[in-house]
């Protein structure tokens, strides 16, 4: 595990290692392979915060008879939600009939997962289910519940793993925490 980073002023300290993080991918591929293993699911990752993550969790999911996709949303401004949710690149595969796996950096308010499952289940697949590397479950002003979490964490700003602060940190293999707001996560 590294040491604090500085970021655009801001200091992060580490939060989750990249072994613990490997664990709950295994964790989280394994539950999907049992719900979809079967079918010819789609894997559509959330750009650009879910890139780091998709690419483990789909290659750990190993699945043969898969193909993938990618959206993009936006609603953050630095380190807080706007409460907007723009779609920023849209979705060019046909999904009918097709079961889907969502597969997100970090639901926060909720607001970007209620919009895109709305926007997906436009196009008519036979199922939708949503996997998220981070769940900030007293931050959500939705209620909505993902299918697959690897962690659940406090409502803290963090980055890393592909997720970042104004376009910075995505390439740190661990998740770190703004300092000060240190807190213990489930999963
Ligand atoms: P929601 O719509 O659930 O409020 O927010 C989802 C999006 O907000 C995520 O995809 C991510 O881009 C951003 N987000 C929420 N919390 C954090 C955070 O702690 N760190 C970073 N880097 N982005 C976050």
């Amino acid at each position: 595990m590294g040491n604090k980073i500085k970021i655009n002023g801001l200091t992060f300290v580490p939060y989750l290692t990249r072994e613990r993080i490997a664990e709950q991918v295994k964790r989280v591929a394994e539950e999907i392979r049992r719900d979809v293993g079967q079918s010819q699911p789609v894997f559509i990752c959330v750009l650009k915060g879910a890139f780091v993550f998709a690419a483990d969790l789909i290659r750990e999911i190993g699945i043969n008879d898969c193909t993938c996709s990618f959206v993009r949303y936006a609603s953050y401004d630095g380190t807080s939600t706007t409460g907007k949710v723009r779609q920023l690149v849209g979705l060019t595969d046909d999904l009918a009939g097709r079961d889907v796996v969502i597969i997100e950096d970090i639901v926060d308010t909720g607001l970007t997962a209620v919009k895109m499952i709305d926007d997906i289940k436009a196009h008519n697949p036979r199922s939708v289910r949503f996997a998220t590397l981070l769940h900030k479950p007293q931050s959500s002003r939705t209620g909505f519940e993902p299918d697959y979490i690897c962690f659940s964490i406090p409502p803290k700003f963090i980055l890393g793993y592909g997720l970042d602060l104004d376009g910075k940190g995505r390439n740190l293999h661990d998740i770190y925490v703004i300092e000060e707001e240190q807190d213990s996560a489930e999963g």
